[in-house]
């Protein structure tokens, strides 16, 4: 009988009642597992996760609070072979795709673990700049964050089921709150394996830390003025959340990461034999087929200069025919399968109405030479470049988001007036690279684009042995981005914290307001 998945919920493991939706193997389309939550008490949940979790947190420092992190961290890693391997079987991803999500995870929870030191016993942060704020110098005024008293409702995509996890949780819970995650249903074996290596090892305060495997259902109708949701996803998710009537009511706290049409803009000076050059091509194909571009910081334009055209064109394609498609599973190969059936579908739609103003270079939607892979089975697509004849304002390559091993190469001026424009065209991204030598073209197309992105990778020649490429996210980094990339911030070392802070101004006699913020000689 196939094993339905368990929510982990005021304390307890359960599981809805009901079908369940099917989780499969991308590669065999093998049902692993059903999810099902109908039945579940959310309300319950989220209260317990307040009453319980939030107060247990509230009791512990910044510094009590990363040592739980560093211990997340290190209990996760323990188990990572069997996270790898469960990830390969649900995601469809090759070892270094699993890599990429796992290690993502507790490296992001062991990096804010050593960030809480710096922060040692305080349990709120007081901003610098005390006021005075009458003629009498006693009267003064200072600004304090302290965590709020609601659960953060996490919802994640399905491409990263590990490090969505882990990235949002390391933030809320060194903040103070108590974390409610929801992956997507189609990858959520992984963490609700994750869990349960949290649950067993007993890691954090009860109540810190609940799961919901599955559908959302009644989940939002429950959040309260004190609560806040980030939800990583699609655009349309992503605004149909945010228009909920509760949530608008209650003033729910918002963050959202969603789709992005990320380009990569290659600069006139470069030639070939350039360092830059070689970093260009081998992020621009890595970005292709890692995770099988199924990452929110793919490339997905590439503009080139039309002198560099020709080059770029045939050294592309060449970089992207080294990639062995097929079994994720198997030595050797470098992109697996799409995650799901409807992914697969989306994406053939996606290509065939990027075809419609641009022509096939390499591949063409279709399944491509796999490996180890039996007939016709697994969602697969190969890697597919096109190209578009210009900048052409309403095209489709600058509003559509294919989500999968697709990349659109768009030749430009060379200009960094047209870099700019042409970029901007895709309404707000998470983040944009910039190959060049040249200080003055670098600066003026990232001081151009820096209103439309989130984050900013400018790969010069003499960076290009340090580079971990622009689809890498790094804690020490904001990551989000305007418009269309869901108008959210996550990371950023501290910044990240205050989404779950509340920042209140505090005004009164100065000897008062300096007791209790600590910051006075009485
Ligand atoms: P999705 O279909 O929008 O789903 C995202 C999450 O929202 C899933 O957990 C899904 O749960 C949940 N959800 C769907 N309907 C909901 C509802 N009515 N109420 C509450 N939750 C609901 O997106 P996806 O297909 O998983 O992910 C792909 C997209 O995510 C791409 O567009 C990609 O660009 C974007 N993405 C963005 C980032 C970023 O950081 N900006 C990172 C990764 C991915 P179910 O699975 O149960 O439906």
């Amino acid at each position: 009988m196939t094993r339905v998945l368990n929510s982990y919920l005021s304390g307890q493991w359960c599981a809805g009642s009901g079908e369940g939706s099917p989780l499969f193997d991308p590669t065999t389309e093998e049902v692993l597992a059903k999810a099902e939550t109908a039945g579940l008490d959310f309300r319950g949940a989220l209260e317990f996760a307040r009453d319980k979790g939030g107060a247990a947190l509230r009791e512990l420092n910044f510094g009590q609070r990363g040592a739980l992190l560093s211990a997340m961290a290190k209990s996760l890693h323990a188990h990572r072979d069997e996270l790898l391997e469960l990830s390969t079987r649900s995601g469809g991803n090759t070892r270094g795709d699993a890599k990429f999500d796992i290690d993502g995870a507790t490296g992001t929870l062991a990096y804010y673990g050593k960030l809480a030191r710096q922060l040692g016993d305080a349990t709120f942060f007081l901003e610098e700049g005390v006021e005075q704020l009458a003629a009498n110098p006693r009267y003064i005024g200072c600004h304090v964050k302290v965590p709020r008293h609601g659960v953060a409702v996490h919802i994640n995509a399905f491409n990263f089921p590990a490090w969505g996890f882990g990235e949002k949780a390391a933030l809320a819970l060194l903040a103070g709150m108590p974390v409610v995650t929801k992956p997507a249903t189609s990858t959520a074996i992984v963490t609700e394996r994750m869990i349960q290596i949290l649950v067993d090892d007993q890691v954090l305060p009860d109540g810190a830390l609940s799961l919901v495997a599955g559908r959302p259902g009644d989940l939002l109708d429950h959040l309260g003025p004190q609560d806040v949701l980030a939800f990583t996803g699609s655009s349309d998710t992503g605004t149909w959340i945010r228009t909920r009537e509760n949530l608008v009511r209650n003033g729910v706290r918002i963050n959202v990461e969603a789709d992005s049409l990320n380009a990569a803009v290659l600069g006139p000076d470069i030639d070939r034999d350039a360092a830059a050059y070689d970093l260009f091509l081998r992020e621009t194909a890595r970005d292709m087929t890692q995770k099988a571009g199924q990452k929110c910081t793919a490339i997905r334009r590439i503009f080139v200069p039309n002198d560099l055209l020709e080059g770029v064109r045939d050294d592309l394609v060449e970089e992207i025919k080294r990639v062995k498609v097929g079994n994720p599973a198997q030595q050797g190969v470098r992109m697996g399968p799409l995650a799901t059936a409807s992914q697969l579908k989306d994406v053939r739609e996606g290509i065939a109405r990027l075809a419609q103003r641009a022509r096939f270079i390499h591949g063409d939607g279709g399944r491509g030479d796999l490996e180890g892979v039996d007939d016709g089975k697994g969602y697969f697509v190969g890697p597919t470049l096109l190209e578009a004849e210009g900048i052409h304002d309403d095209c489709v390559v600058h509003a559509l988001e294919v989500f999968g091993p697709v990349q659109t190469l768009i030749p430009y001026s060379g200009t960094a007036s047209e870099a700019v424009h042409g970029v901007s065209l895709g309404q707000g991204g998470l983040v944009a690279s910039i190959y060049t030598d040249d200080k003055r073209f670098a600066s003026e197309v990232a001081l151009g684009l820096a209103p439309y992105n989130g984050r900013l990778h400018i790969g010069s020649s003499k960076v290009a042995d340090h580079s971990p490429g622009p689809g890498t996210v790094l804690p020490q980094m904001i990551h989000g981005g305007p418009g269309r990339a869901g108008g959210g911030e996550e990371l950023g070392g501290l910044r990240g914290l205050d989404f779950y802070l509340q920042r209140t101004a505090i005004q009164g006699l100065k000897t008062l307001v300096e007791k209790m913020t600590g910051t006075g000689t009485h």
